[in-house]
Parts: C-alpha cells; sequence; structure tokens
C-alpha cells in the first residue's frame, strides 16, 4: 500500500452518495397512531393492507384516502428531507397493540372492509439494515471496485490513489540503457547526445546565452527504438528519469489526467536535473481540432492537453528539467505542442538502412550464444524493413530456434530461418517488402528522380530512399527547393505533374505491369491538373477563368465540382484535367524510354544502397540520365 493517499473529498462524495442510494430503498420513517385511530380509520375504509404481530399493528393506507388534519400534520413531518421521493402510499402507520388486548374484533372489522393483513411476526430491524444500509454500501464498495479496476490500480489502494500521477521514477543509478545499447540511428543519436551533455553541465551552455531546448519530441514509426533512446539518455545523464505513457494520462474521471500532470511537474521540479519522458505522446496530444474523437473523452483530453501546455509554458528549462517525449503518430499531435518553447526540437527516427540494421543485430548479438562466422551483413540485407524491435525479435527468435535443434551456438542458418518466420508473420503488417516489392519500389523510386533529374523546371533530387516511411509510403524521392517558393509558373507544375507520374511509367516500361503503389502519386496528380484549370486560370481550353475556390491554404486538398460551373463547362473541365494528366505522363514516359538502361542501373544501385543520397546520388543520376542510344555511340 505505498501509493495511498486518501483525498479528503472522497468522504463526503461517498456519503452523499449513500444518501442518496438509501433513500431509494428506505421509506420514511413510520407515522405512530394510537389504536383508536387505527379502529376509526378501518371505520371509515382507508386501510389498504395491515400486518398484525404480537406487540403492534402496522398498515398503510390507500393510494386514493386523503389524510387530514392531525394525522397529515405527522404525515408530513414523517416524510422528512427525503419527502418529496416517497408518495403517501409508501408510508407506514403503527399502532401500539394494547397489552392484553384481544384483536378479534379488530380482525373482524379487517376482513369487513376487505382489507388485506398477515399476522406474521417480521423483525423489521435487519430488514432494514439489509436493504437500507448493507446493500447501498455493498453497491458502492462495489462500484469503487470497478473504478479502481478501470483506473488500472489494484483494488482499494488504486482506487485511493487515483489522483496521482504513475510515472516510474528511476533513480539516478537505476537506468541501465547506455547509449551504446543503441544502434543505427546515429543521427538521433548525436542529437540527445548534445541534451545529455547539458544536464550534465548546463551552465556551460548557457554561458553564451543560448537557450536550452524545453521539449524535444521523437519521431518515428514503432519499434525504432524511441523508448530505447529515451532510456539511454537517462542512464547516460545520469539524473532521475520519470517516465509515463500518455494513455496513463487519460482515464475515466475528467480532470483526472489534469491533475496527473500537474502533480508529474510538481514532483520532477523537486528533483532537477531530471528528465521526463512522455511516451506515446499522441494519447494526449492529439489535435483538440480533430473529429472522431469519442464522446466524453474529449473533455478530459483536451484539459489533460491544456494542462500539460500551461505546465511546459510554466517550468524554466535552465533549472534543468528536459522535457523527452515520443510518438509514431506526429501528424495527430495539438499544433500548440508544437510552437516554439515546447516541443520545440524534434528528432526523427527512421527505419534503419541495410548498415544500420547490421549495427543493431550487432548489439543483439552480444546478449546470445552466436557462432563467430554468422554472415551479419547478409542477415542484414536479408532483412529490408525490419525495425531495430524486429531485429531484436529476430535474434531471440533464432537462438530459440537453436536451442531447439541442439546446436552449441547460433548459426547464419539459424537467422536466416527466424528471418523468413518474421517475415511471413510481419508481411501482413505490409511494412516489410517481399524482395520482388523492392525490385519494384526500387524502380518506380527511379522513375520519379529520373524524371525529376531530367526536366528543367524542378527542384534538384536530394534523396531516394526504399526504406517504407510511417506514413505508409513504401519508398521515397526527396527534392529540395533551392529557395523559397511564393510562385509556381505553369512549366513548374506541369513538370511536377510529370514527376509524380514517373514513378508508374517506369513501372509500366519494367514491369509492363501496373502497382498500387502508385495511388498517392496520382491522386496528387489528378489534383494539381484540376487546380490549373479551376482556380489558376491556366488551362488554354477554357482560358483565364477561376471555377472554384481554394478552401484551404494548402495545396491538396480536393476540389469538388465547382459551383457555379454549368454542366457543359463542368464536361470540359473534366476533359482538360485528363488531357492535362496523359500530356504529362506522355511526357514522363518519353523521358524514361530513351534511358531504359540507365533507369535499370540507377533502381540496381538503389536497391542495394537502400538509401541514395549525397554524392552517390549525383554519381547515379549522372550515369542514368545518359540515353541508350547515346551510351551505344561511346
Ligand atoms: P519504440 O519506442 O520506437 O516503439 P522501443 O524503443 O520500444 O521502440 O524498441 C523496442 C526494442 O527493440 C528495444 O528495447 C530494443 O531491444 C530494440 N531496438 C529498437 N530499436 C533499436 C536500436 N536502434 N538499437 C538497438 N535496439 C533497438
Ligand atoms: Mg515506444
Ligand atoms: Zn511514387
Amino acid at each position: 500500500m505505498k501509493n495511498v493517499k486518501f483525498s479528503i473529498w472522497y468522504l463526503p462524495a461517498a456519503l452523499l452518495l449513500l444518501l442518496m442510494v438509501q433513500s431509494l430503498f428506505v421509506a420514511p420513517r413510520p407515522v405512530q397512531v394510537s389504536y383508536s385511530e387505527l379502529q376509526d380509520l378501518t371505520e371509515r375504509n382507508a386501510i389498504e393492507k395491515a400486518l398484525i404481530t404480537s406487540d403492534e399493528i402496522r398498515f398503510q393506507l390507500r393510494p386514493d384516502f386523503e389524510v387530514t388534519g392531525e394525522l397529515g400534520k405527522k404525515v408530513d413531518e414523517a416524510k422528512g428531507v427525503v419527502g418529496s421521493l416517497a408518495s403517501d402510499r409508501t408510508i407506514t402507520f403503527v399502532a401500539t397493540r394494547p397489552p392484553g388486548l384481544d384483536v378479534a374484533p379488530l380482525v373482524a372489522d379487517l376482513t369487513k372492509h376487505h382489507v388485506e393483513f398477515s399476522g406474521e411476526i417480521a423483525d423489521d430491524f435487519w430488514r432494514t439494515l439489509l436493504i437500507g444500509w448493507l446493500l447501498p454500501f455493498g453497491l458502492i464498495l462495489l462500484m469503487w471496485n470497478f473504478i479502481a479496476r478501470r483506473m488500472g490500480g489494484g483494488g482499494a489502494a488504486g482506487a485511493l490513489s487515483f489522483g496521482r500521477n504513475k510515472a516510474k521514477i528511476y533513480g539516478e543509478d537505476d537506468v541501465e540503457a547506455r547509449f551504446s545499447d543503441v544502434a543505427g540511428i546515429d543521427e538521433a543519436k548525436a542529437e540527445l547526445e548534445s541534451v545529455v551533455s547539458f544536464l550534465r553541465d548546463p551552465a556551460h551552455f548557457q554561458r553564451l546565452g543560448g537557450r536550452i531546448p524545453k521539449g524535444v519530441l521523437l519521431v518515428g514509426p514503432p519499434g525504432t527504438g524511441k523508448t530505447l533512446l529515451a532510456r539511454a539518455i537517462a542512464g547516460e545523464a545520469r539524473v532521475p528519469f520519470f517516465s509515463i505513457s500518455g494513455s496513463e494520462f487519460i482515464e475515466m474521471f475528467v480532470g483526472l489526467g489534469a491533475a496527473r500532470v500537474r502533480d508529474l511537474f510538481e514532483q520532477a521540479k523537486g528533483k532537477a536535473p531530471c528528465i521526463v519522458f512522455i511516451d506515446e505522446l499522441d494519447a494526449v496530444g492529439k489535435s483538440r481540432a480533430g473529429a472522431g474523437l469519442q464522446m466524453g473523452r474529449h473533455d478530459e483530453q483536451e484539459q489533460t492537453l491544456n494542462q500539460l501546455l500551461v505546465e511546459m509554458d510554466g517550468f524554466d528549462a535552465s533549472k534543468g528539467v528536459v522535457l523527452l517525449a515520443a510518438t509514431n503518430r506526429p501528424e495527430v499531435l495539438d499544433p500548440a505542442l508544437l510552437r516554439a518553447g515546447r516541443f520545440d526540437r524534434r528528432i526523427i527516427v527512421e527505419l534503419p538502412d541495410r548498415v544500420g540494421r547490421e549495427k543493431i543485430l550487432r548489439v543483439h548479438l552480444k546478449s546470445v550464444k552466436a557462432a563467430s562466422d554468422v554472415d551479419v551483413d547478409g542477415i542484414a540485407a536479408r532483412t529490408p524493413g525490419f525495425s531495430g524491435a524486429d531485429l531484436a525479435n529476430l535474434v531471440n527468435e533464432a537462438a530459440l530456434l537453436a536451442a531447439q535443434k541442439g546446436a552449441v551456438a547460433v548459426e547464419t542458418a539459424h537467422f536466416l530461418e527466424a528471418a523468413d518466420r518474421l517475415m511471413t508473420g510481419l508481411e501482413r503488417r505490409s511494412r516489410v517488402l517481399r524482395p520482388e516489392d523492392k525490385t519494384l519500389v526500387a524502380h518506380h523510386e527511379s522513375g520519379h528522380a529520373l524524371v525529376a533529374a531530367l526536366l528543367e523546371n524542378s527542384d534538384p533530387v536530394t534523396k531516394i530512399t526504399i526504406i517504407p516511411r510511417s506514413i505508409g509510403a513504401l519508398g521515397f524521392t526527396m527534392q529540395l527547393p533551392t529557395e523559397d517558393r511564393v510562385l509556381m509558373r505553369r512549366a513548374e507544375l506541369l513538370d511536377q505533374i510529370a514527376i509524380l507520374l514517373g514513378g508508374r511509367v517506369a513501372e509500366e516500361l519494367v514491369f509492363g505491369d501496373v502497382s498500387t503503389g502508385a495511388q498517392d502519386d496520382l491522386e496528387r496528380a489528378s489534383q494539381l491538373a484540376r487546380q490549373m484549370v479551376c482556380i489558376y486560370g491556366m488551362s488554354e481550353k477554357l482560358g483565364p477563368l477561376s471555377y472554384g475556390r481554394r478552401e484551404s491554404a494548402f495545396l491538396g486538398e480536393v476540389l469538388g465540382r465547382p459551383q457555379s460551373a454549368s454542366e457543359a463547362t463542368a464536361v470540359a473541365i473534366d476533359e482538360e484535367v485528363a488531357s492535362l494528366v496523359r500530356q504529362s505522363h506522355a511526357r514522363a514516359r518519353q523521358l524514361l524510354s530513351e534511358r531504359r538502361r540507365g533507369l535499370d542501373r540507377l533502381a540496381q544501385t538503389l536497391e542495394s544502397a537502400e538509401t541514395l543520397e549525397g554524392e552517390a546520388l549525383t554519381r547515379a543520376l549522372t550515369d542514368a540520365k545518359i540515353r541508350d542510344t547515346e551510351r551505344l555511340v561511346a
């Protein structure tokens, strides 16, 4: 019972609840009447039913009988505070039986007036105790227990401590993770190392007036080592480390999440320098504007989020509290969280490439008894799309497999078999590429890149990768604008459409078949074409007219059919859009079919390297640009 903290508010609340429940079960106080009053009421045919016991007669009145005068007053008194809940009908009257009195005449009277009566001796004390007190109390206990369980706490202790935050606190020496346990994500590691040096020596960094980042957000697909990285920081910085998962803030009761946030920061400030780590930040930080939130959760979440924002603004990073958070879903985060002064530093943690996978494998190989000649590079090559967690899993599976087969050490063959097994399991997650898909994606991305490199009005290609992304893309071609764009010329837009179609064209040329991988490209190309026609008046056929309005500041929202266009114009718009897309498609096809060999070579280079950038990319692109015909001449 370590965490018990009994808030003074729970007691009155429980009592109030008890009273309310009790009023439903306990009738008002019985009304005392004299024996003669009883006889009188019997005569007036007012009694509905009666119970005759050895020392008293209890009875109830007919619902239609109106009590007046002296008796009426007594009834009102008896109803008391909860009176409004009780009808006259539920009021019990009690007449004390004069000692030695024969009830035979009364019984005869009751019979005459058709009163339902019985003569059992009922011990009301126990009944009242049971129904009036024990039952409601039991119900409350049950409810409490239920709540406690929903809160994730165990039994009563959980219920009593639910206002407190559930952060796990690790002391300075409790965290064993080190940076050396994290491999293959070197850029993220390097960035975080600066945070560690700050925590070790804050004064050194503030010397020149620089501001320390308040919040560092780790973003990347699941299993890439975000949580591990955060723990490694804690281990390296040798400071207390508060760790809590975002979902633990959000509980059943409104206001509780906010209380937890407050509590967490309170504790952290007392232990500075320290690190507060919120894992799965998206659970708290979901955009307040976002639709589709569960009813009821909305308020709670908003309150929790607001509290988090307040606390983040309220603490001073120079005091040595660094807030670290991780998420798989940065796109759902509330923009307020990402503003300057909050999570002002973002660190992207990507799926590892082949070299990264090899390093991660080496880290995990230390924990199993592996043969000395394991082909680590070969295993890395066979596991495209595996995350760090997948690789850790792979090593473990291989060790189990080897043990099952009675081997003395884990051999390369065991790793490869484990990889195959995992792969079939992982494929359904659509993140891991089959070898033939990898080839296809390599050609698709090469298509985009080569078209982009060839067209004049496009930004330079800075990176091509076929490592699957969290956003669902299987590959990615990155172009970096040389300067900020405010205006886009028609020629630039047309080139952009051609580049978007380049991926699909490469598939057509190389495989004679097309895949679903181009869906996003096609969507964007069609939208761009539609915007050219409808918004920017860039179609010769339709002229410089605008047939719609951009509804958001971003290029990319889908345009509906323009409201102000006639049926004929709408048809013309559709035709013009289609024609723009088709022209660009033809252009991309022309460019790529002239360079079939170059395309193949680029794709091969990309397939084995998985990521091309910098010098290697320039070389590969320059080579791929050469026309097949020129190549023959040379
Ligand atoms: P995330 O928080 O990004 O979903 P985790 O940090 O929980 O991923 O990773 C789960 C496990 O996978 C780690 O405990 C570690 O064993 C392994 N792992 C993941 N990424 C790496 C990495 N980059 N280097 C070494 N091990 C890793
Ligand atoms: Mg995690
Ligand atoms: Zn594409």
